[in-house]
């Protein structure tokens, strides 16, 4: 595949769309501005890469609207070598933006074909984060704690164990809603007995699996 001239332009575009809606961090900026969406996408679908929508990806998933992942990523305020746990893999494309930010991140994907996939592909880009496969409903213990995390899929309720799992002054950022519509929910961990939330509406992901999410119908394991 090749980045073209028209691809950086659309790119661009694209940014200024995003920034204009009001996403005003720098990195997450710059990191969209310098990845190429449409390496993303089959190549007959590859002119949807810069239109600010969410795009079906295999396995019946998507991979997220451009100003979600930006919503989100904003929200983690990310600093070079936050560790940043994601859970919804997907496509790789949010992973690849908090690497572009300077985050070690760990992300873990519940369906083998998607994880398959990412994990042949990212290094390819030169994206090389630490990737799973599983149900990350209840986080990835091993690994805690974390400065931040995010969950890419809508969630019923908040799973505790996300943020047993964060640092002191840690971010989870969390959908969690109905199966069509979902809040934002950003908690900050205060202290080990407190937390701090906001709530923004209105986003739409497709169903957090596992444990801690909605009941399948089958399942990627
Ligand atoms: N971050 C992704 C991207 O950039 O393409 C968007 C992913 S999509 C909106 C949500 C993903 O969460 C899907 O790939 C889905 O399979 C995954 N998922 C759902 N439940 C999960 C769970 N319990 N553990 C890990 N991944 C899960």
């Amino acid at each position: 595949m090749e980045d073209t001239y028209k691809h950086k332009g659309l790119r661009k575009q694209l940014v200024l769309e995003i920034a204009k809606k009001g996403i005003k961090d720098k990195g997450v900026l710059n990191a969209i501005n310098k990845i190429p969406r449409h390496y993303f996408f089959d190549k007959i679908f590859d002119q949807h890469a810069y239109e600010d929508k969410a795009f079906p990806i295999d396995a019946g998933q998507t991979i997220s609207q451009p100003y979600t992942v930006a919503f989100q990523s904003q929200m983690l305020q990310v600093k070079p070598g936050d560790k940043i746990l994601e859970i919804g893999t997907g496509s790789g494309y949010q992973a690849c933006v908090l690497v572009e930010m300077g985050a070690k991140v760990y992300t873990i994907e519940y369906q083998k074909k998607l994880y398959q996939k990412a994990i042949r592909f990212l290094p390819k880009l030169g994206y090389q984060p630490h990737m799973y496969q599983g149900d990350g409903s209840k986080g990835m213990p091993r690994f805690a704690p974390y400065d931040g995390i995010i969950v890419t899929a809508g969630a019923p309720t908040v799973p505790e164990e996300l943020i047993q799992q964060l640092k002191i002054g840690g971010r989870l950022v969390i959908p969690v809603g109905n199966n069509d519509i979902q809040s934002m929910v950003l908690i900050q961990k205060v202290d080990e007995n407190k937390i701090k939330k906001k709530q923004f509406d209105h986003f739409s992901f497709v169903p957090l699996q596992g444990e801690r999410g909605w009941p399948s119908n089958g399942g990627g394991k």
